[in-house]
């Protein structure tokens, strides 16, 4: 078996899996694209670049972003390991000096005798070599169309999601479940709205601060799926005759048909996570909390993932890879990075981190490891390849961990228990990852 294994894309999850592997004594093959072509988002000429906000998000335990960060911290990840180290003040969150950041790793990767770096933009690769495929969401256009060639229908190309909000959090003194035409079993969360309700929320909607696309994003997006807001602005009564239309929907609790409905659909199998039907949306995401929680079932609800409109290549995980990060069909080639369906620069370099460890597995003949469900990481990995049939990317959130055993009524002392939970599953794995 050949123990070099080639990365492709030297950004969070590329540089993460490369130090890993060549920490473990793997030679590495690195190959980026930069300096030589650059994506619209990436300028900078170092490795690992941090491209938009520099907050890596919370640093408490009790978030879900402060918890996936422990955890691999626990695991010894390098990436996380540098952002600590050049960490910026910015309250709760883990916020880096952009620059130091993507400096530190690149010298660490550059000085690694492990690593060989190639300056070239790949067009194709052979899946049956040991890979690790992280060109990131806006993967160069002729690599991005081979992969569209090996995948078929599971590559997407923008990202146009609604809210998800966590059942938990949903008024249900305002909302009822019913199925229209009472077709199907109860399967939607329906939320009521009145004459008045509905009026104001579509004028607030109107009203609302929208985020800004990038000049490459704008006809490419707008094209492919009508963000909420947008379809509001054709006609104050479009949503109540389109995603929001009443026909069919008797509310229990008055026996009529409410003036419009907001319709919220299961996103994973247990349903303690719900999709906002309909809500694509590009509000900032203050905007999103403030206009969609006008509606009185969401009035204090939980996002547990903002609706976002962007530019956003990613496969369809479910059809493509499982939770290893492996491809289905080339037990060699692994897919990291935002490309494999996580959301965020710290999922990202998690999925880094354990693609790299299963390549190891394998190169070693062993097993993949197998991530308590319980850990965030875990979680988010096997939200990956559960069957959906709108697979949309995922971020680290609490609506992702099994329930306890017993319910804690109080939300912060749930919280310090689900992470209490996944650390402590954690360090056990840590402990057992290089002794079987
Ligand atoms: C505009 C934008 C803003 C974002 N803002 C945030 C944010 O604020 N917070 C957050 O948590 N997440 C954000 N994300 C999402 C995501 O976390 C980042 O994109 C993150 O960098 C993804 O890490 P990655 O390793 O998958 O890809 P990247 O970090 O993008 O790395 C991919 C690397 O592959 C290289 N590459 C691409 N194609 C090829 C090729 N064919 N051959 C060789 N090399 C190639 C690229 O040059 C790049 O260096 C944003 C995404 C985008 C697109």
């Amino acid at each position: 078996m050949e123990k070099t294994v080639t990365i492709i894309g030297a950004g969070l999850a590329g540089c993460e899996a490369a130090l890993t592997l060549a920490n473990l004594g793997i030679k590495v093959t690195l190959i980026e694209a930069k300096p030589r072509q650059m994506s619209p988002a990436h300028h900078s000429d170092d490795f690992a670049e941090v491209v938009c906000s520099n907050s890596f998000k919370s640093n408490d335990p009790c978030t879900a972003g402060g918890l996936i960060k422990q955890e691999l911290r626990i695991l010894g990840s390098e990436l996380i390991g540098f952002a600590d180290s050049v960490r910026v003040p910015a309250g709760g969150a883990l916020a880096v000096d952009r620059q130091k950041f993507s400096q530190l790793v690149t010298h660490s990767i550059k000085s690694n005798p492990n690593i060989t770096v190639i300056n070239k933009t790949v067009e194709s690769v052979d899946l049956d070599k040991p890979t690790i495929i992280a060109t990131g969401p806006l993967t160069h256009i002729t690599f991005s169309e081979f992969l569209n060639e090996m995948f078929g229908k599971k590559m997407y190309f923008y990202d146009a999601a609604a809210p998800i909000v966590s059942k938990e959090s949903v008024d249900f003194e305002h909302a009822f479940t019913a199925s229209r035409y009472g077709k199907g079993e109860d399967d939607y969360v329906n939320c009521p709205l009145s004459r008045d309700e509905y009026y104001n929320f579509v004028t607030e909607l109107l009203g609302a601060e929208r985020a800004s696309l990038h000049e490459f994003e704008k006809g490419e997006i707008f094209e492919g799926c009508m963000p909420v807001e947008v379809m509001a602005s054709r006609g104050v009564d479009t949503l109540r005759f389109g995603p929001l239309k009443p026909v069919g929907i008797v509310d229990p609790k008055t026996n009529k048909r409410p003036f419009a409905v907001v319709q919220l659909r299961k996103e994973n199998q247990s349903g303690s996570m719900l999709n906002v039907v309909g809500f694509q949306t590009n509000l900032k995401f203050m905007e999103q909390k403030r206009v969609f929680g006008l509606i009185p079932a969401l009035k204090n609800a939980e996002f547990l993932k903002c609706g976002v409109m962007h530019k956003n290549m990613y496969i369809d995980a479910p059809n493509t890879i499982n939770k290893h990060f492996v491809l289905k069909n080339h037990p060699n080639c692994f897919i990291a990075g935002q490309l494999s369906g996580v959301e965020g620069y710290v999922e990202s370099i998690g999925s880094g981190l354990v693609a790299a460890l299963n390549a190891y597995r394998t190169l070693q003949g062993k097993e993949y490891i197998e991530l308590p469900e319980c850990t965030m990481l875990g979680a988010l990995a096997s939200y990956l390849e559960r069957p959906n049939q709108d697979f949309q990317p995922m971020n680290a959130n609490f609506g992702l961990l099994p329930p306890l055993g017993e319910h804690v009524r109080d939300k912060a002392l749930r919280k310090q228990a689900l992470s209490d939970r996944a650390i402590e599953h954690m360090k056990i794995l840590k402990s057992n990852l290089f002794s079987k």
